[in-house]
């Protein structure tokens, strides 16, 4: 990182939903070393949670963890309210929180399609609900939702997957245009193929390499190049860009 974005983000609160892991865990060290005061939130890896807030605290960031699983509204009103108890309010959020299904779409059940749909598309709309009243008083906001190509592009046998991070972008699209007169700025990253758990779980390493070939930048994306689009946007360098979704996909084109 080029030494004048240094604690660019200092005096700022970043919540990053889905932080334990994966990409959410490295945009939280982003922000942390950053300078804002960043909250990790986790679900269920309490461990992988609590040893993020130790790596970041020995390098001088302040970090705190909150459990909440944020398909849940009661669960996301206690969250903030804790936030807000120890350090005030979110003016940076990063909805990254989510869940794949790969499923034939004749073989999805509804549970499945609330699940996904609940923690992938509501869970983003209950953080939004709970850090925009703040951010309207101030005149002042930054939100990035993390989405996937396939919600522009569509995929086979993901197609609940896909459709929830259609509504995520179209959500995001519409709420920027909403919030834009109170000075907040809501942004959508749309990675492609990205090494975490998630991907892992959905692809060999043989369909991994397959896919890496038909990537013009020949490779699948880091947590990390994720992570530096997500500074950008939070950035005052982004303080202009607003309801837009940048793919972060190698080249990939939908
Ligand atoms: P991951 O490695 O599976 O991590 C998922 C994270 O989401 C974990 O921290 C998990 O927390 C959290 N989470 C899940 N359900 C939650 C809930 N109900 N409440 C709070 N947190 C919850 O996934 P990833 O690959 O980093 O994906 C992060 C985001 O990027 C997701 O929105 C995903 O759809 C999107 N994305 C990923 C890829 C990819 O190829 N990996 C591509 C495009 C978009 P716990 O472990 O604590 O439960």
């Amino acid at each position: 990182m080029p030494a004048e974005y240094n604690h660019h983000l200092r005096g700022h609160i970043c919540l990053v939903t889905g932080s334990s892991r994966g990409i959410g865990a490295q945009i939280a060290r982003t922000v942390a070393v950053a300078g804002a005061r960043t909250v990790i939130n986790y679900h269920s890896s309490q461990q992988q949670a609590m040893q993020l807030v130790e790596e970041l605290t020995e390098q001088g960031c302040q970090v705190m963890a909150v459990q909440a699983d944020i398909s849940q509204g009661r669960e996301v009103e206690a969250m903030f309210a804790r936030i807000e108890d120890k350090w005030g309010s979110v003016d940076l959020l990063v909805n990254n929180a989510g869940i794949s299904l790969k499923r034939l779409f004749t073989e999805t059940s509804e549970e499945e399609w609330h699940q996904v749909m609940d923690i992938n598309l509501k869970g983003a709309f209950l953080c939004c609900r709970s850090a925009l009243p703040a951010m309207i008083r101030t005149r002042f906001g930054r939100i990035v939702n993390i989405a996937s190509i396939w919600g522009l592009r569509g995929a086979s046998c993901e197609t609940v997957y896909a459709a929830s991070k259609g509504g995520l972008i179209a959500l995001s699209r519409s709420l920027a245009m909403e919030m834009g007169p109170s000075g907040i700025t809501v942004n959508v990253i749309a990675p492609g193929p990205v090494e975490t758990d998630m991907l892992l779980q959905e692809l060999d390493n043989d369909e991994r390499a397959m896919l890496s070939v038909e990537i013009p930048l020949g490779r699948l994306a880091s947590p990390d190049d994720v992570a530096s689009a997500c500074l950008f946007l939070l950035s005052p360098a982004a303080s202009y860009i607003n309801g837009q979704v940048l793919g972060i996909d190698g080249g990939w084109k939908v």
